[in-house]
């Protein structure tokens, strides 16, 4: 890819910001409401005042792009076994201590190229795929490279999927949620004492995201990354999955992820008893439990909630239909829950 001119060397001019006076300016894209003057940035890094104007710093600077299936980000009833263009930035405005991700999540680089939203677009249709998902890192920091690249993505027949941490403000959301077509939330934990602890952040704008996602007509699928000691006590899973069931619906996926030692982390890793108690707990609740990053689970398996055949087997990212027939269950023709090919 190559760069692109753009009319600063800082990048465009940042959305949602306002301006308090004498070099003063507030961004109010997510929750924490940075304050920032000359040449500072806010707690994501990625926004910050320069040349007297807040700008995204990091418009179209991309840190990995892939063509990946839809699996993996996860989304096991969006357009299952399709492979998406997957693109990821710098940097977060969480800043969990087990970040898995944390390479890309707590760093930017000083000077990089920038691509343009058309040329994302172009690579995705010459890897062949028909999605493409901000991933690897927080798209909603990058809120203008996603939504400008969004709206040509939707004009070219292309899919967006955000895989997020739902940490945004409201009227941003509302502004870039038509232009999405998928989202993988993570909500990791149902305390907020947890997110205030080890993440830098707060519960209740993240539930208000979801149901917002949910309410716009997104497809939604929720993740939480269960942690041995953390997060791990059945009663949060539970708690976790009545809320998706009363809030956002029983049929929305979720997806129970094994953690690994990361970033400033050193608990061991979620083994397979654990995760697997925790998919059994949160099924008294929701129809779709999935249990995440364990090589081999039939934990990983759509089966029809009307007859229990199994539609989709899937072992790692080997995915396979075994009981469909186009779009419905090739038992009892219930239709597929979500969006998918008919092939
Ligand atoms: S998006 Fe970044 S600059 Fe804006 S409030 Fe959040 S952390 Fe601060």
């Amino acid at each position: 890819m190559t760069s692109m001119i753009l009319p600063s060397k800082y990048g465009p001019p940042a959305l949602f910001f306002t301006n308090e006076g004498e070099g003063h300016f507030r961004c109010r894209l997510c929750p924490h409401h940075c304050r920032m003057t000359e040449g500072q940035n806010g707690l994501c890094r990625v926004r910050g005042v320069r040349e007297g104007i807040p700008r995204a710093l990091c418009y179209g600077v991309i840190s990995a792009a892939h063509a990946d299936p839809v699996e993996k980000k996860p989304l096991y009833h969006f357009f299952p076994g399709e492979t998406v263009y997957s693109i990821g930035g710098w940097s977060c405005n969480l800043a969990c201590f087990f970040c898995q991700n944390w390479s890309i999540s707590q760093d930017r680089p000083a000077e990089a190229d920038r691509v343009t939203p058309a040329q994302i677009i172009h690579a995705a249709q010459a890897n062949r795929c028909r999605h493409l998902a901000f991933t690897y890192n927080e798209p909603l920091i990058g809120y203008e490279f996603v939504l400008d690249t969004a709206k040509l993505a939707r004009a070219a027949g292309v899919s967006t999927i955000l895989v997020t941490n739902g940490f945004v403000e409201e009227e941003p959301a509302a502004g870039l949620l038509p232009w999405i077509d998928a989202l993988n939330i993570d909500i990791k934990s149902m305390e907020d004492e947890f997110y205030r602890h080890h993440c830098r952040g707060t519960l209740e704008p993240i539930l208000k995201f979801c149901r917002q996602a949910v309410g716009q007509g997104c497809h939604v699928e929720i993740t939480n990354l269960v942690i041995p000691t953390l997060n791990d006590r059945p009663e949060l899973i539970r708690q976790l999955a009545r809320w998706i069931s009363s809030e956002l619906g029983h049929r929305v996926p979720l997806h129970l992820s094994a953690y690994h030692p990361d970033y400033e982390c050193k608990l061991p890793p979620t083994t397979a008893a654990i995760l697997t108690e925790a998919v059994r707990v949160a099924r008294e609740e929701l129809q779709f439990v999935y249990a995440g990053n364990l090589v081999e689970s039939a934990e990983q398996d759509t089966s029809c909630p009307q007859c229990g055949n199994v539609w989709i087997r899937r072992r790692g990212y080997q995915v396979e239909r075994v009981g469909l027939s186009g779009i419905e269950c090739a038992r009892c023709r219930h239709p597929f829950e979500g969006r998918i090919g008919d092939k």
